[in-house]
Order: structure tokens, then sequence, then C-alpha cells
């Protein structure tokens, strides 16, 4: 569970899960680039990042864009001459009743959530490949095997995630790089804020929830970290 010497990537480390991964994974010895559209945010988790120790390297891109994931990917490459651990964590959600799905509704969600995955993954491959070694870790949901109420076009681009997972686990087990996933069911962060402060959902969700509560972030750091460090070197494919 240790990532001493590591260098992770973490997309959509500004807020929420992702800020939590990526400072989890500096806990554990990493150095971590952060990565999102918010400077500020990541100027914020640098700091955490930097008191404990670790080098944070910032990335402002837009994953949704396949030009800004490359020269992302370059940027770290450049300064940190290796990625170990890339997790795709950014995502979003336009929740909409199916009959009222725009195409821009469906693009925005499936190119940040998705194609961002599958082309980040791409990039940072053909780096790990080179190391011999890597880990990726896709973040997708729980929507993404069992119908929620987060609408279709987020559960079909988690489901894509899932699957992906397993494809990619196949194709980059002889590089060194193992695949594999978490797909959270519900935390309170900026993205689910607004439907959690709904009582009767909330009652809903925690009805359906064996634990009876929605989980804390640092309970999804522990996952991510044994993922990405050499407890998991057996396992590829797989989503938590
Ligand atoms: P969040 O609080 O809204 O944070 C999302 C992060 O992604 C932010 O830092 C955001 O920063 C970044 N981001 C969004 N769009 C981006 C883009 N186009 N380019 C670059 N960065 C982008 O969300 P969260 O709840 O932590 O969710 C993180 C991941 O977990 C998502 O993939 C989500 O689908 C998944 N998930 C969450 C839950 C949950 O209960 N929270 C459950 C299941 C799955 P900027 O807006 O500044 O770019």
């Amino acid at each position: 569970m240790q990532l001493e010497g590591k260098i992770a990537l973490v997309t959509g480390a500004g807020k929420g899960i992702g800020r939590a991964i990526a400072i989890g994974m500096a806990e554990q010895g990493a150095d971590v680039a952060i990565l999102s559209r918010t400077r500020q945010d990541l100027e914020d988790v640098a700091k955490e990042i930097i008191n404990l120790g670790r080098k944070a390297y910032i990335v402002t891109a837009d994953v949704s864009k396949v030009s800004d994931i490359e020269e992302a990917v370059r940027d770290v490459q450049s300064q940190t001459n290796r990625i170990d651990i890339l997790v795709n964590n950014a995502g979003m959600n336009i929740r909409t009743p199916a009959i009222d799905v725009t195409e821009e509704d469906w693009n925005k969600i499936m190119d940040t959530n998705l194609k961002s995955a599958f082309f980040l993954s791409r990039e940072v491959a053909r780096i790990m490949k080179e190391q011999n070694t890597g880990r990726i870790i896709n973040i997708s949901s729980v929507a993404g095997c069992v119908a929620i109420r987060t609408g279709v076009v987020y559960g079909a681009a988690k489901a894509g995630m899932i699957h992906m997972t397993k494809i990619l686990a196949m194709e980059f087990a002889k590089y060194g790089i193992n695949v594999n996933g978490i797909g959270p069911w519900y935390f309170k962060t900026p993205l689910t804020e607004k439907v959690l402060s709904n009582k009767e959902y909330l009652d809903e969700v925690i009805s359906r929830t064996p634990m009876g509560r929605v989980g804390e972030l640092k309970e999804l750091v522990g996952p991510a970290v044994f993922l990405a460090s050499d407890s998991s070197s057996y396992i590829t494919g797989q989503t938590l």
C-alpha cells in the first residue's frame, strides 16, 4: 500500500473524489500531477500535497478535448519523466429524462466521462509501455451496472468505462499495465450535493444502502491506493 517514488496523474483533482484521491496518494508517498479546468482549486490541492512533503504538478486542461489531453500528458511527462499511475476521475452529469436529452447533452456527458478516459489511457499507456509498468484506475459508478436515477447518458457512459476497463486490461497486460476501476455508490461532493440535499431522494438512497449512509471521501482513498500499489499486482480488468 506504499506509493513511495511513484508519479500519479489524477484528473478532476480540484474537488470531491479526485481531490481526496490525489491527497491520499501523496500521503502514501506519491508525487501527484493534478488536473482540472479551474486553476484556483488545483492551487489549493497543491498546497496540501506540498505540506505532506510531496511534489504537486498543476495541469489545467479540459479532458473532453483530445488536443488538451495530448498537451497535458506531454506537459506532465516533460516535468516528471514518467507516469506510474493514471486516475481517470474527471466527470460530470446533466440529469435529464431520456425523452428530453439533446445531442449537446449526450456529447458533453460522453466526452467528459468516457472519451476522456479512453484518450488519457491511450496517451499515458504509450509512456507506461516504455516503462513496462503502470496502473490505470477508472472511476465509473454503480450507475454503470445498475439502472438508477442518474440519467441514461451518464449510466451508459459509466457502463462504457467498466467494459473499457476489461478490454484495456486485456490489451495492456503485456506492457505491464494493470487497468482497474472503482465504481462508487453515493458520496457527498459538489456533483451530488444538490440531489443528496433533497430529503426524499436521500432517504431512498439510504433505504437501498446496506450500511444505511452515504460514503465518506476517505473511504475511497484506500481502494485507490490499493489499486495503484504493488499489493494489487495480480489484479486487472476489475471494478470495485
Ligand atoms: P465533482 O465534485 O463535481 O468534481 C469533478 C472534478 O472533475 C472537478 O475537479 C472538475 O473540475 C473536474 N472536471 C469536470 N469536468 C472536467 C473537464 N471537462 N476537464 C477537466 N476536469 C473536469 O465530482 P465527484 O463527485 O468528485 O466525481 C468524481 C468522479 O466520480 C466522476 O467521474 C463521477 O462521475 C464519479 N462518481 C461520483 C459519485 C459521487 O457520489 N460523488 C458516485 C459515483 C461516481 P473543473 O470543473 O474545475 O474542471
